[in-house]
This record gives structure tokens, sequence and C-alpha cells, in this order.
């Protein structure tokens, strides 16, 4: 069973995630003013969040790998701003 979490304390809040989603797994909480997982079920495994994220906060366990296909570029340039 596919499982994701993000580590709370490394997360800065840039949203990165919440943009490069394709199926909005994720909420961002106002008052942490961190990201949240919210409908794991909607998840395809595309690692997208895990790639994009500059914290590294993010991890997924019991993917099938063959899902690793997605990759949006326009969202992922943003991330060069973190190198
Ligand atoms: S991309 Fe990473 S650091 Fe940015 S909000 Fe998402 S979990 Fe937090
Ligand atoms: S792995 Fe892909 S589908 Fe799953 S939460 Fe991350 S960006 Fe969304």
């Amino acid at each position: 069973m596919l499982e994701m979490k993000i580590k709370e304390k490394a997360c800065r809040g840039c949203k990165l995630c919440l943009d490069v989603c394709p199926t909005e797994c994720f909420i961002f909480n106002d008052e942490t003013e961190k990201a949240e997982v919210s409908v794991l079920e909607n998840c395809i495994a595309c690692l997208s969040c895990d790639y994009i994220c500059p914290s590294g906060a993010i991890t997924h366990n019991n993917h099938h790998v063959v899902a690793n296909f997605y990759r949006n570029i326009h969202f992922s340039q943003r991330m060069e701003k973190f190198l």
C-alpha cells in the first residue's frame, strides 16, 4: 500500500508540491504554514513532489516504479532558484 509522508520540520512552506501535483493530493495549512497530505488515494506516485521539494521533505514508500513517469517541466524549472 502506498505511503506518503511530509517531514513537518523540513517543510519550508513554498507550496511547490501543491503547484506540481497533478491530482491535488496536498492542502496548505495556513496556521502552521506547512503542506499536508490531503487525499492520498488520489496519488498516482508520479514522484514529482519528491523531486521538486527544495527541502527533500516528501517521501513515498511502497509505490510502483512504473508510475514514476510524470514531470512538469515548468514547475521543475522554478526549483532552480533553490539550487
Ligand atoms: S514542496 Fe516541500 S517545502 Fe515546499 S511546501 Fe511542499 S513539502 Fe513544504
Ligand atoms: S507523487 Fe505525484 S500524484 Fe502523488 S502527491 Fe506527489 S505530485 Fe501528487
